[in-house]
């Protein structure tokens, strides 16, 4: 077979197992390059395409790749605009090894074959002092990760850590939502760590990834490896340590784990997607633990800051835009640093391989795609959240009795939110707002219809609060 024949069975296989529009965003440009034995070559248009792929589609892209190659099939990358300095390590990875990687992007791209053949890292007998494969991603470091103040304490405080070996924050707790840098500056303290102190022993794990090792170590009778393993390091960073939720066991042994290395004073690094406080299900010894130290949270960038990441993206990819694009994505994309990677790569997908000019058209279009698809999923609660929190009325007002002007307005509106925004039904909508039934609900969608049409400063009222419902 050629390249291009098994290409094609791999399309075949991904057209039929993702959405059209994924298919054609994502796969229909990457052109197959060489077939080698079983190791099929891709070319993609950037570095940030590549990630893209092996962060959301690496399961897919193996499957079909199987399907057409058998068991051990391989993939490799070529970056067609890569820049030079970073071409050798980012060029090509090898994918399809036997034991599904767990995260992708945490491991180090030139480090993955190697840490393969480590089986089962903590069982070494007889070694006291062992050198541990760190586990970073050598491209999160903190010259790439750039300063604004939604993250400033936390940056300030990941490289007080790692540069001034200060052991007042410990541990470091650095929380926040999906795709706001949580992963990235726990890989950069220990890059930063590992570069001023080679011979330390720092490492990055996942929490899901600890939860793994620790269970298979109950399985096979190893759990004092595990531990012993894991109290051996100099710098322990998890990540995602929200997945501790509910799960008894593992807090347990991770307990014992934070005991002794902070007594030993060894550097503690957590990132998690709540703040301690908010973290459900986990025993109460530990949470106070992680207050022991600074808790730090990472925040949605403004828009300078986007400007400012969008612009050191572009540059490190070697890729010119606009100016007028580069401010369109830093104005519309206000969600995270995930989805403004995701839309400049989508732009220059579309680019490289339609042979479009990256203009402000195309952006919108990458742009509109992208929105409409993490549409969230609105319900009468947050409408009247929101609704509430406009008024600045309390949320329990809307379930009284009073009459008062502005609290059946309030209602009315969020009655008209609901069905505009909600796929409830009337009889639901009174429900949940007010406890009124389907007739009331009926009414007030015609008086705020009426109203809309009639008087320009209701019609700005409810539009102001539209543009805060999309901003969630
Ligand atoms: P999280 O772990 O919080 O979900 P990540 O650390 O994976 O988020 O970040 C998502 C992407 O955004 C990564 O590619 C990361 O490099 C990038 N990123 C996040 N914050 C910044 C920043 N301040 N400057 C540059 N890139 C950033
Ligand atoms: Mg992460």
């Amino acid at each position: 077979m050629t390249a291009q024949q098994v290409w094609n069975l791999c399309l075949d296989f991904i057209r039929e197992n993702t959405t059209q529009e994924v298919f054609e965003t994502w796969f229909k440009p990457i052109k197959p390059v060489k077939l080698d034995g079983k190791i099929l070559t891709i070319e993609v248009p950037t570095p940030l395409y590549y990630e893209w792929l092996e962060t959301h589609y690496l399961n897919l892209l193996r499957a079909a790749l199987q399907k057409a190659l058998g068991r051990n099939a391989g993939l490799m990358y070529q970056v067609r605009m890569s820049n030079k300095k970073d071409a050798p390590r980012r060029d090509i990875t090898i994918m399809g090894s036997k034991t599904p990687r767990v995260d992708t992007r945490n491991k180090a791209l030139n480090e993955q074959k190697k840490s393969e053949k480590i089986i089962n890292p903590f069982v070494i007998p007889g070694i006291e002092k062992v050198k541990i494969d760190s586990n970073l991603n050598p491209n999160y470091t903190f010259d790439n990760f750039i300063e604004g103040p939604n993250n400033r304490l936390a940056r300030n405080a990941g490289l007080a850590v790692a540069r001034r070996n200060s052991l007042s924050f410990n541990p470091l707790f650095i929380y926040g939502g999906v795709g706001l840098g949580k992963t990235h500056i726990a890989n950069a303290i220990g890059v930063e760590i590992k570069r001023m102190n080679p011979e330390k022993n720092v490492l990055y794990v996942s929490m899901e990834k600890f939860t793994q090792q620790y269970t298979s170590s109950v399985v096979n009778h190893t759990r004092d490896d595990f531990i012993h393993f894991y109290q051996m390091v100099d710098v322990l960073i998890i990540d995602d340590v929200q997945f501790l939720s509910g799960k008894p066991g593992v807090q347990k042994v991770f307990f014992h784990i934070f005991n002794h290395l902070h007594s030993e004073k060894k550097q503690l690094i957590f990132t998690s997607d709540k703040s301690p406080v908010d973290l459900k299900d986990v025993e109460m010894r530990l949470l106070s633990r992680f207050k022991w130290g600074l808790s730090a949270e990472l925040k949605s960038p403004d828009y300078k800051t986007r400007l400012k990441i969008i612009q050191n993206k572009l540059l490190r990819d070697g890729v010119v835009m606009p100016e007028e694009v580069i401010d369109y994505v830093a104005k519309n994309v206000n969600t995270n640093i995930r989805d403004i990677e995701g839309v400049l790569t989508g732009i220059i997908a579309q680019a490289a391989f339609n042979h479009k000019e990256i203009n402000l058209e195309l952006a919108e279009e990458v742009v509109s795609n992208f929105v409409k698809h993490k549409k969230p999923e609105y319900s009468c609660e947050m409408i009247k959240r929101i609704v509430a929190q406009y008024f600045d009325m309390d949320i329990s007002s809307f379930e009284s009795k009073s009459r008062k002007r502005s609290i059946v307005q309030a209602r009315q509106i969020s009655m008209y939110l609901a069905k505009k925004y909600t796929k409830a039904s009337l009889e639901t909508i009174g429900k949940h707002i007010g406890n009124k039934d389907h007739a009331t609900v009926i009414y007030s969608l015609t008086v705020v219809q009426n109203l809309m049409e009639m008087d320009k400063k209701f019609r700005n009222t409810v539009k102001d609060i539209e543009a805060m419902l999309i901003e969630i």
